[in-house]
């Protein structure tokens, strides 16, 4: 059938409208919209609880800061700073980056703010965004989100435990298992020299089977080389010198109580030699942590390890620290594959619906003092009709609706409908608030004992099921 051509009541085309352009979000970069949010919500109160329970404070740092402290800081060689940096030049000259991580921001502010006369360790904890500039994929953005701990000051191992058995913990309290944590020590200024030129020896003899980048990092950086995902470096490397092998003294006894520690807290590690997490700061202890999905593809869902010259390589006086940082994004994918439960809101008990204009005005005012009396009310402010309004009132189960039309707002009156008894009544608005907070008391003292006749039920009929299988079973 020809399709009839739009015109006006005379016939007549009307000249087609020019649309404005419609953006979409940057490429690797995506909005996280309120349906996801009870995820991240649950997230976020589960980190927030462990930063209480461990004593880390939150600090907030900025977004952008100077590109230097990720070259010096991070590693002017790493591919986070070298290859994926977002880095720019301000109006003003300025050489600035956004962040791609939060460990080098948080011992800048640490320094910036004298928090070294501090007692130590001084314990951060963050969450935001971060920038890398990488090909975006599944599990993989260009911006993304991370929390991190930092505890800056102390060199025991135990700190590095407390930071495994704070993930752990994060991971459970999120109900995501199968979480494994693949475990390392890289040495420290003292033993890594001699073992570094051990590795160039090796791979050396080897150049020709390595990729391009490691042909590349191999004097400079020979450390990279161990974690280089390609098919034919992770060949080489399999059968490498190993940097546990190597360790001096200092480091040997730090990497043994690391491990007396967890046994001791029942944590499961496994030993990965080829763990170097790739960044310059780390000294002896690296970690991460892994989850597999359905298809048995493996993501890190975070890592780190202790940074003991961090803070002298950025001006400060040489001080030990330990932290890690996990990919939210990827925590909330993996509590969706584990069925997590997300953060439930709570669900109003009280529905205010309203018929006519200045019903409305009436309304708007009624809410509030509900609200401010702690009372959370739902509405649809938009709607006029009054059933339309019932019909969702209904559909959240709401306990009590108040109606306000014509008359009550003449009077300033309110009609309380009680959805429990049907019953309903007009009553003063100044009495509402009382009324209503006596009502949903008496509801909730109800529901409770309900619940309670409920549990005793099931409990005496699970007691009679099992003495009847017992007498089966003597029977037999
Ligand atoms: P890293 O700072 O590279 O050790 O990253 C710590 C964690 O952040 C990783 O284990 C991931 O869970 C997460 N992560 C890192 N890069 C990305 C990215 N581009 N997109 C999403 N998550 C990321």
């Amino acid at each position: 059938m020809p399709r009839k051509k739009a015109g006006n009541k005379q016939g007549k085309q009307e000249p087609q409208k020019k649309r404005n352009k419609r953006f979409q979000s940057v490429r690797g970069m995506r909005d996280i919209l309120p349906k996801e949010q009870p995820y991240w919500q649950k997230l976020r109160k589960v980190v927030e609880k462990i930063a209480i329970d461990y004593a880390y404070g939150r600090i907030d740092f900025p977004v952008l800061e100077d590109k230097e402290l990720f070259e010096r800081g991070t590693g002017k060689n790493t591919d986070i700073v070298d290859k994926e940096m977002y880095k720019f030049k301000t109006k003003g000259g300025a050489n600035v980056c956004l962040r791609p991580e939060g460990t080098p921001s948080v011992v800048r502010a640490y320094l910036q703010h004298g928090m070294a006369s501090q007692r130590k360790p001084v314990k951060l904890s963050y969450s935001g965004p971060m920038y890398r500039y990488d090909r975006p994929q599944e599990g993989r953005y260009r911006e993304f989100f991370q929390f991190g701990f930092e505890a800056i000051g102390e060199q025991d191992a135990i700190l590095d435990a407390q930071m495994i058995q704070m993930a752990t913990r994060i991971f459970k309290s999120l109900k995501i298992k199968n979480v494994a944590l693949h475990l390392n020590s890289i040495g420290c200024e003292e033993c890594r020299p001699s073992y570094n030129n051990l590795l160039i020896s090796y791979l050396n003899n080897r150049k020709k089977s390595l990729c391009m980048d490691c042909k590349k990092r191999l004097n400079k950086n020979p450390l990279r080389v161990l974690d280089c995902k390609e098919e034919k470096c992770t060949q080489v490397v399999g059968q490498a010198p190993q940097t546990v092998d190597h360790l001096c003294g200092d480091c040997k006894t730090h990497f043994t109580s690391l491990l007396e520690y967890l046994d001791e807290i029942q944590i499961v590690y496994s030993l990965r030699p080829q763990l170097v997490r790739g960044l310059d700061y780390y000294t002896k202890t690296v970690f991460e942590f892994f989850t597999e999905d359905d298809e048995g593809a493996q993501s890190a869902l975070g890592g780190g390890g202790r940074y003991d010259n961090l803070v002298g390589m950025l001006g400060g006086r040489e001080t030990p620290g330990v932290g890690f940082a996990c990919g939210m994004d990827r925590l909330v994918k993996a509590m969706k594959d584990n069925e997590t439960e997300p953060y439930l809101l709570p669900i109003p008990k009280v529905y205010l619906a309203q018929l006519g204009d200045s019903a409305k005005k009436k309304s708007l005012r009624i809410f509030e003092e509900l609200n401010k009396a702690g009372v959370m009310i739902a509405e649809s402010f938009g709607r006029g009709n009054l059933r339309t309004q019932l019909r969702q009132a209904n559909k959240i189960n709401a306990e009590i609706v108040l109606i306000i039309g014509q008359r009550e707002a003449l009077d300033d009156s309110v009609i309380l409908k009680d959805m429990n008894s049907g019953g309903q009544e007009t009553m003063p608005a100044e009495k509402i608030v009382k009324e209503v907070k006596k009502r949903l008391k008496k509801n909730a003292v109800l529901a409770k004992r309900i619940a309670k006749q409920k549990a005793e039920k099931e409990k005496k009929e699970l007691s009679k099921k099992k003495k009847a299988a017992k007498r089966k079973s003597k029977k037999k």
